[in-house]
């Protein structure tokens, strides 16, 4: 797959490959043998035949105990997609490995990540609607929608989909980079936080920034976005420049944050990330 451009970056569904069709509504699950995405913790349960990561089909091994019912999500070349999730106790047999989404080896393909995102973030989305958050109500599944609506209070619930701003912060030609205690020894990346009430995503990249280096921006700029399933994020990316301020961290969220170089950079985020589309394509934005 060419690197990404600013629309097919892994897990969003231009990435998707060939042969996928995504269902409207959860589906029946059929007689056919299916392809599974088996979820363990933050990591991917995939057959593994040397160097090849490919989806387990057909029956499950009997000792993955699983802790969601099966969710027939989508088709692929023909064959059913179930999604489910087992215990992170879990042992695996022999062939199966747990790959983490975020291994710092990229060797999940970015179609397959893109097909078990949708796949992790549709079975998030049943799991927390199993109750109506108005009344405690069993909603239904409504038809040709992955939405349900509750027949008791008649309130109506869709997939939450949660936006956060992720800003590349530029100085002359050095880039502002961030450094987060649970990130891999060495990684830095960039400011990123969640919207909150009232405001608007480039008011969330200037107070992001501002909370988490003390350093002030400006010109901020939408780049791209990127859907990211940890587990219901849509990352909303921007460029912006410095305007004032010194580096100031608070030593728990951020353990450290430092201007780079453009040609000295650090161990840098995934390339399936946003962040790192964004410190890549730096040099193209104006
Ligand atoms: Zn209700």
């Amino acid at each position: 797959m060419p690197y990404p451009e600013t629309i097919n970056l892994p897990f969003n569904r231009s990435a998707l490959p060939g042969g996928f069709v995504l269902h409207p509504t959860p589906q029946t699950r059929d007689s056919h043998p299916a392809r599974w995405i088996v979820l363990q913790g933050p990591n991917l349960v995939l057959c593994e035949q040397g160097e090849l990561l490919q989806l387990p089909q057909g029956a499950l091994p009997s000792e993955l105990l699983l802790t969601f019912p099966p969710l027939a999500f989508a088709s692929w070349q023909g064959q059913q997609l179930l999604v489910t999730a087992i215990s992170s106790q879990t042992t695996l047999p022999e062939g199966l490995v747990a790959e983490p989404f975020n291994a710092l080896r990229e060797r999940i393909p970015a179609e397959l990540m893109t097909i078990a995102g949708i796949g992790k973030q549709l079975l998030h989305w049943q799991q927390m609607s199993r109750f109506c958050s108005r009344c405690g109500g069993q909603p239904h599944q409504l038809a040709d929608s992955w939405g349900k609506k509750c027949p008791d209070c008649g309130y109506e619930h869709f997939p939450h989909i949660h936006p956060c701003a992720i800003v590349l912060i530029r100085r002359d030609d050095q880039l502002l980079l961030i450094r987060k205690p649970e990130w891999a020894a060495g990684r830095y990346g960039l400011v990123a936080g969640f919207l909150d009430v009232g405001e608007s995503l480039e008011e969330c990249a200037i107070r992001e920034t501002r909370e988490e280096t003390g350093i002030e921006i400006k010109n901020v700029r939408y780049v791209t976005s990127q859907c990211w399933p940890f587990p219901s994020q849509l990352m909303a990316g921007f460029v912006a420049d410095y305007s004032g301020g010194s580096i100031q961290v608070d030593g728990n969220e951020v353990e450290d944050a430092r201007w780079f170089t453009i040609g000295s950079l650090p161990n840098l985020p995934a390339q399936r990330s946003i962040a790192r589309f964004l410190i890549d394509s730096c040099a193209d934005i104006s």
